[in-house]
């Protein structure tokens, strides 16, 4: 059974759910294809309808939506409400403003008149992670389907509820059946699902190992990707930064999303003047969290996503510090019910450690001390990811300067890594390439195509 909710509180199962039989797959693949030759050509007045409606409805009820990304993936109640609410303005905004950035781009060719028109594509698969159960979905469902596709969903296993709530959301709308369809399939389903001559594109946001699979079976067929995989994310100090404002977002950076966010703050480097200070404040900010039951609006510290979320974590820490690391706090399981880690620092990381390279999703974070900003950006670039990155300083424009040297899709000064309705997210490198929201993000699965008239009598062969 793959479909399970189990609240991570207490270990409890909630819910399992069957998957999908291939027959079942199969006419669920038809009717999106039978609902995309008429969808293609609806009108963007009536797809906005339908995404309108769509927002409205998720905002009329967020607290219901809001409790089940909290019992099946531990997210803190007024975190998941947030996330609801970020969902329906995603799908506000591409109501809104999709037809705009999909308007004809004029070109300036030297001879004649030339534009790019932008045409959909087609059934779009898409695998999303359980971390973001609804702003994952919002993301691919507020752009896609206002550029004219239909998206079918595989959404990760842990969150079945969370998947059903928003393929629901749809109908209510007044959306066609078959324009957004979850599937409850396995990995094997899903490799026939991008095989199948009905689906145009692919759609990933998960791990660099999913990424590996589903970009190459994608590759096979010749299909358009985007991957959004993990990450590891510099949060670099320099001597100017204002520590008091720094520590709050260190914080949050690592710990907002149940500690488990692709672009939070993992590596911490910071210029030896201030690294003390910064380390002392660092870990006593940490230690005040309150670890409770993530359903409490005052718990500031709730579970991983699931038992084998923290088991897979506390190795990863065992083996880090098999490898010389050190562990400055944390590092255990906590005593309690449910999948609890402690909140923890590493210092002492050195090149050589497996840990050196790995991505951590959970409440561990490394700790690395550098001389100088050079020395900074050195090691935020010494990395296999490159997804996003802060810089904290007292002068913005030196800020800005750093922020163009690191080798990522994102940098953020005074601030951590955030998604935002209307700007393009994503990475490079093992994080993945292509970008979601924004212009480049609605552009993902749109056929960019050429017009060019140019009246000219034809040359004499
Ligand atoms: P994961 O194992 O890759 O799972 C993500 C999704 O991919 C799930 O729906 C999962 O389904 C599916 N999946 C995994 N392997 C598959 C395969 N071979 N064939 C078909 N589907 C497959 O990721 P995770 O470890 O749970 O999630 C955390 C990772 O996602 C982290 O690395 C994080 O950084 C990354 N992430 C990236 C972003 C971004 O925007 N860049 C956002 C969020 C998370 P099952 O659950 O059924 O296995």
């Amino acid at each position: 059974m793959a479909y399970v909710s189990v609240n991570p509180n207490d270990g409890k199962t909630v819910k399992t759910f069957p998957e999908l039989t291939d027959e079942q797959l199969d006419a669920k693949l038809a009717t999106a294809s039978k609902t995309y030759a008429v969808w293609k050509k609806t009108s963007y007045a009536a797809r906005t309808a339908i995404m309108a409606k769509a927002g409205e409805l998720m905002r009329a009820h967020v607290d219901k939506f809001a409790k089940h990304a909290t019992i099946e993936m531990g997210k803190l109640i007024n975190e998941a409400r947030g996330e609801v609410k970020f969902s329906t303005d995603i799908l506000s905004y591409y109501a809104k403003n999709g037809e705009r950035f999909l308007e004809p781009q004029k070109l300036r060719p030297s001879f004649g008149e030339a534009h790019m028109e932008s045409s959909p594509m087609g059934v779009i698969f898409c695998v999303e992670p359980w971390n973001f159960p609804y702003y994952q979905l919002a993301r691919i469902a507020g752009l896609h389907l206002m550029a004219g596709n239909v998206v079918v969903v595989k959404h990760a296993g842990c969150v079945p509820q969370c998947a059903i709530e928003f393929e629901k959301l749809w109908i209510e709308a007044g959306a066609p059946e078959g324009l957004y369809t979850n599937l409850l399939i396995s990995h094997v389903q899903s490799d026939k699902v991008i095989d199948d001559v009905r689906v145009a594109g692919v759609a990933l946001t998960g791990s660099v190992a999913a990424g590996r699979s589903i970009a190459s079976r994608a590759g096979q067929n010749l299909k358009q990707t985007s991957m959004e995989l993990g990450g590891s994310d510099a949060f670099i100090v320099l001597e100017d930064a204002d520590i008091e404002k720094t520590i709050p977002w260190a914080v949050w950076g690592r710990m907002y999303n149940a500690e488990q966010t692709c672009c939070a703050s993992k590596r911490f480097i910071v210029v030896d003047s201030v690294a003390d200070k910064f380390l002392a404040k660092f870990k006593t900010a940490l230690e005040a969290l309150t670890p409770g039951d993530p359903m409490d609006e005052k718990t500031t510290h709730g579970p991983l996503s699931t038992e084998s979320a923290l088991i897979d974590l506390l190795k990863q820490v065992d083996v880090a510090v098999k490898h010389g690391a050190k562990v400055l706090i944390g590092g255990k399981r906590i005593d309690r019910p449910g999948s609890f880690m402690q909140a923890t620092i590493l210092t002492d990381v050195a090149e050589d450690n497996p840990a050196f390279r790995d991505e951590f999703f959970g409440p561990v974070a490394m700790f690395f001390r550098v001389k100088d900003e050079d020395a900074a950006v050195a090691l935020a670039n010494d990395s296999d990811f490159g997804l996003g990155g802060s810089v904290f300083t007292g002068d913005v424009a030196r800020g800005q300067r750093v922020a163009s040297r690191v080798e990522t899709g994102m940098m953020f000064i005074n601030n951590i890594d955030w998604s935002d309705a209307e700007l393009p997210f994503g990475g490079i490198k093992f994080s993945g390439y292509g970008r979601e929201l924004g212009d480049m993000g609605i552009q993902a699965f749109v056929n960019k195509k050429l017009v060019r008239t140019h009246d000219m009598v034809a040359p004499l062969v």
